[in-house]
C-alpha cells in the first residue's frame, strides 16, 4: 500500500505535468487535498508531507478535525460540501475558503459572521453546469445578481467559480464543461471587473484533474488519488 505521502508526490507530479503540458505558467495550479472520512491522524501524515490546503465537506467531522489539529498552525481550511444556513458561523469562523457557495442569504450570514480580525472569507461561486436538478449550485443566469450582491458584502472576497461536473459524461463531454465554467469566468470578470480579484476556478478531482488543468483549473479538488479509496459512509 502506498502511503499518503507517495500519494502526494504522486498527485503533484500529475498536475506539474498537466501545467506544463497545457503551457501554463508552473505553480498556477495549488492542490487541496479533499479531507473528508478521513482521520486527523491521515491529515497530520499529508501536513508532514508538506500538504496545507485541505477540503471538508461535512461541518461537524471538520470542525473535529480542526480541533485535533489545532497544533498545526500552517493548515488551510476550505469548505466543499453543501451549507446549511444555521452552520454559517462555524464556517465563518473556522475556515479560509468557500468553494460551495450558492446563495445571497447564506453569503450574507457568512459575511455577518466573519469575525473583523479575520482577513475576508475567500469564496467560489459554485455553478450548477450541468443543470442537474438535483445538485447544488446556482444556475449560471443566477451568477449576475450574486455577483453584484456579493461584491458588496465586506467579510468576503469573491475569488471565483466551483463547480462538480456530471462525472458520468463523455471526456469531451467533461472538458466542454469545464471550459463552459472556465468561459462563465472570463466573462464575469469582463462585466465586474470591481467585483473582487475572480482568479480562481476550482474544477478537476482524482479522475480529470488533468482535463481540468488544460481548461483552466487553479485549484484541483483531490480525495482518492490522495488519500485512497473511501469506505462508504456508513
Ligand atoms: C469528494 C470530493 C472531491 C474529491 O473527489 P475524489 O474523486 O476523491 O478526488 C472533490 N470535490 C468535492 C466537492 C468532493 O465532495
Amino acid at each position: 500500500m502506498s502511503s499518503i505521502a507517495d500519494n502526494l508526490g504522486s498527485v503533484t507530479r500529475r498536475i506539474q505535468k498537466a501545467t506544463l503540458h497545457a503551457g501554463r505558467e508552473p505553480g498556477s495550479v495549488s492542490l487541496l487535498a479533499v479531507s473528508k472520512t478521513r482521520s486527523a491522524e491521515e491529515l497530520r501524515q499529508a501536513v508532514a508531507a508538506g500538504q496545507r490546503a485541505f477540503g471538508e465537506n461535512y461541518l461537524q467531522e471538520a470542525l473535529e478535525k480542526i480541533e485535533a489539529l489545532s497544533d498545526l498552525t500552517e493548515i488551510d481550511w476550505h469548505f466543499i460540501g453543501p451549507i446549511q444556513s444555521n452552520k454559517t458561523r462555524q464556517i465563518a469562523s473556522a475556515f479560509s475558503w468557500v468553494h460551495s457557495l450558492d446563495r445571497l442569504k447564506v453569503a450574507r450570514r457568512l459575511s455577518e459572521q466573519r469575525e473583523t480580525g479575520l482577513p475576508p472569507l475567500n469564496i467560489c461561486l459554485q455553478v450548477n453546469i450541468n443543470n442537474e436538478q438535483s445538485k447544488s449550485g446556482c444556475q449560471p443566469d443566477e451568477l449576475p445578481t450574486l455577483i453584484e450582491e456579493i461584491s458588496q458584502l465586506p467579510g468576503l472576497t469573491l475569488r471565483g467559480l466551483m463547480a462538480i461536473p456530471d462525472p458520468e459524461q463523455t471526456e469531451s463531454a467533461l472538458r466542454e464543461s469545464f471550459r463552459k465554467l472556465a468561459n462563465t469566468l472570463k466573462k464575469l470578470r469582463q462585466d465586474y471587473p470591481e467585483a473582487g480579484p475572480l482568479d480562481t476556478l476550482s474544477m478537476g478531482m482524482s479522475g480529470d484533474l488533468e482535463i481540468a488543468i488544460a481548461e483552466g483549473a487553479t485549484w484541483v479538488r483531490i480525495g482518492t488519488a490522495v488519500f485512497g479509496e473511501r469506505s462508504p459512509k456508513s
